[in-house]
């Protein structure tokens, strides 16, 4: 899929007016540096009449009404954003892109290195945050994962890097599964993380001790019977991908499929919970 790039050299002060009004135009991703505002398009959606719509709009606020224009292929505009990726502290961990240093006051972290590309799991959303979070309170060292829905394999490596013997991730999204399998290399840990493209259907083994699923509402409902029958009976299943409103609804699900919910904790608007087999 092609993307357009806007450049549009505008002081900061304007950037919101425009990001309101250029959203209206199907552009859904902006990269702001100082006076430069990038905004980022399906190139299907870019012509003639939505060139003459911006150009209005920046008239209207009595600004220059030239900014550059190109056509991008995905791995371009990957560029493009990556540039915004900062080095991230959660909870022991620090996550960070390849092309950034750590800081000096998080050199006691753990460190994941993970280059996002096109797969969410860069550790900047809420659900991942607090999934990594419980972490270090569920593993003693030498568990076999499961990681469902591993999108960049973040939470995989991260159980890896804190002694895991071993992580089996898999996802629907084929670009999710490259992504991983790269950052399992990345981080050292690829020896002892597979990745394999498709649903739980694709796992086949069970037993596992702990099972990370950051998915989403109607996924979880769908495959908790389904990790039920992966865990160890000693075993520990982290949902995230849930909202605080989904709370009531998910220990319903929990108790339908024989869990017990054991922990949960909430960022923002996002709930996130840790189940057992065993009551
Ligand atoms: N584990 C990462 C990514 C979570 S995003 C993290 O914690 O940050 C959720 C991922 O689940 C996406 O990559 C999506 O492709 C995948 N997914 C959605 N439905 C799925 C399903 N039924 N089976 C496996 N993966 C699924």
């Amino acid at each position: 899929m092609k993307t357009v790039e806007l450049v549009l050299r505008v002081p900061e002060r304007y950037h919101e007016f425009l990001i309101a009004e250029l959203s209206d135009l199907d552009f859904e991703s902006f990269a702001e540096d100082n006076d430069r505002l990038r905004a980022y398009a399906p190139a299907t959606r870019w012509n003639a009449a939505s060139r003459e719509q911006v150009e209005h709009w920046l008239r209207t606020r009595d600004l220059p009404d030239t900014f550059e224009e190109r056509i991008v292929e995905d791995e371009n505009w990957n560029a493009r954003w990556e540039e915004t990726i900062r080095p991230l502290a959660v909870g022991r961990f620090l996550i960070k892109p390849t092309w950034a240093e750590v800081p000096p006051e998080h050199a006691d972290k753990v460190l994941l290195e993970i280059d996002p590309k096109m797969s969410f799991g860069t550790g900047y959303h809420e659900s991942t945050r607090l999934a990594l979070r419980f972490l270090p309170g569920l593993l003693d060292g030498g568990e076999a994962v499961l990681d469902a829905g591993t999108g960049t394999g973040v939470l995989g490596i991260a159980a890896l890097k804190l002694g895991a013997a071993s992580a089996l991730g898999f996802d629907i999204d084929p670009w999710a599964s490259t992504n991983a399998t790269e950052n399992a290399l990345l981080n050292g840990v690829a020896d002892r993380f597979e990745v394999r493209e498709g649903s739980l259907d694709v796992v086949p083994e069970s037993g596992f001790e702990l099972v990370f699923a950051n998915i989403n509402r109607n996924v979880l409902v769908d495959l908790l019977p389904g990790f039920a029958a992966k865990l160890a009976p000693h075993g520990r299943l982290v949902l995230a991908g849930l909202l605080r409103t989904d709370r009531e609804m998910m220990a319903e699900a929990i108790h339908q499929a024989g869990l017990h919910l054991y922990d949960e904790a909430t960022e923002n608007e996002w709930w996130s919970a840790v189940v057992k087999k065993e009551a």
